[in-house]
């Protein structure tokens, strides 16, 4: 059985082969890797582009006059160009470099945070969002006095809209909001938001960490004021990420660490900052992976963003279906708008039950909170079992967990 989107020249086949990691067996069965949303695997692309600069290009970046340091800073620089084209912002210089969309969110909260807002402001943010864009907003509560302001959602698991309208208040000088959410699945309406916030006058974080790996990102056309996005979850790797910024934002912004780099001159008495991208650099950044990020992204658009939607549509369309089929499944996360998300419960299974007996039969899917607690409360449950789909999964492996899933009743009956 294959996808539309195959039949039309999505090439799989090829594309499965490019990730070494899938082509292996668990516990005797094929591998059917499950939690993108997690994290992906890496394309061969990746890991040689790793390899290859630590074995030819490899020093530090910036400072070095000599051969090899001018190109590793000139890989490292046309990453950031890359991530540019890829986020579609106007500067490159308004892409930062970043341990992940959990650095660039606290990076907001406390150099945008500190600076701009103070006691009795409002940050609102949704009901939906993973905790990386909860607690940075409550540690600044705590710090200076601002308020966090929750808009709710509805059974299904969507964004209510008009509620998150009535809570822009006089106060709110900080929307942050997820584009698509990691344990519903829910793609919300961000470009809806960002007009009206804007039209009240106030700034917009985007976090993107689930959204970059299945949809086309326009930073521009979107007029979102930030912009985060992990490299891990977009078959790129662990530990570099993106914070995008405006401008006009990032330069009236202080930076958020000290250190070299992101200095232009420094006596005892005072230091004078470099200017953007580097003033929040601090330090020797991730130097190969950011450039490996630029790798994946290349990796991502040879594909095209446009077929790997189609194509994981086509996965989670066939897996709700199916879904539906199995007695007892409740889906959690039922949005008209949707990512290739599909979390679940099981009656009277534990979903982590579920991920170790799915394992047994080399299924990988993932069994908690998600990191979104709030979420887990909302629907009553302390955890969802979480299948995520990626640019290489097939539907022979959504069969695979649905007969699995159907095996795992049968034992519990
Ligand atoms: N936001 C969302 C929606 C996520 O899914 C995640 C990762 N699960 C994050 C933020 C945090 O990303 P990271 O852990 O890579 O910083």
């Amino acid at each position: 059985m294959t996808t539309a989107t195959e039949r039309a020249g999505y090439p799989l086949e090829r594309i499965r082969n490019d990730f070494p990691i899938l082509q292996q067996s668990i516990h005797g069965h094929p591998l059917a890797y499950l939690d993108n949303a997690a994290s992906t695997q890496k394309p061969r692309a990746v890991i040689d582009c790793i390899r290859r600069v630590y074995e030819t290009d490899y020093s530090n970046v910036h400072r070095g006059v000599h051969s090899l340091s001018q190109r590793a800073t000139d890989r490292y620089e046309a990453a950031r160009c890359r991530l540019q084209a890829f986020l579609k912002a106007r500067h490159s210089h308004e892409i930062i470099f970043v341990r992940g969309a959990t650095e660039g969110i606290n990076l907001v909260a406390q150099s945008f945070g500190r600076s701009h807002l103070k006691a009795g402001d409002e940050i609102l943010i949704t009901a939906m969002e993973h905790h990386a864009n909860i607690v940075p907003w409550q540690m600044l509560s705590e710090q200076i006095g601002t308020r966090l302001v929750v808009a709710p959602i509805d059974r299904q698991g969507e964004l209510q809209l008009d509620a998150l309208i009535d809570r822009l208040s006089a106060k709110t000088r900080l929307v942050a909001v997820t584009q698509v959410s990691n344990a519903l699945g829910t793609i919300n309406p961000v470009r809806e938001i960002i007009e009206q916030a804007h039209a009240r006058g106030i700034p917009v974080l985007v976090d993107g960490a689930q959204a970059v790996p299945h949809l086309a990102v326009d930073v521009t056309a979107l007029d979102c004021d930030f912009y985060v996005l992990s490299g891990h979850k977009l078959y790129g790797p662990s530990g570099i990420g993106v914070l995008y910024g405006k401008e006009q934002w990032l330069k009236a912004m202080p930076p958020y660490q000290g250190g070299g780099d992101m200095i232009r001159r420094v006596t005892f008495e005072k230091t004078e900052y470099n200017g953007l991208p580097y003033k929040f650099e601090a330090g020797t950044p991730n130097i190969v992976d950011t450039i490996a990020l630029g790798a994946a992204v290349d990796y991502l658009e040879a594909i095209g963003l446009d077929a790997i939607a189609a194509h994981e549509a086509e996965l989670l369309a066939y897996a709700t279906r199916r879904a539906l089929e199995i007695p007892g499944l409740t889906l959690i996360g039922t949005a008209r708008h949707k990512g290739a998300i599909l979390s679940f419960t099981l009656d009277r299974i534990h979903p982590h039950d579920i991920g170790t007996l799915l394992d047994m039969q080399g299924i990988a899917i993932r069994a908690g909170h998600h990191c979104a607690m709030p979420v887990m409360d909302f629907f009553g449950v302390p955890a969802t079992a979480r299948a995520s789909f990626g640019l290489y999964n097939t539907l022979a492996e959504v069969d695979a967990l649905m007969d699995g899933l159907g095996e795992i009743i049968k034992v519990f009956r």
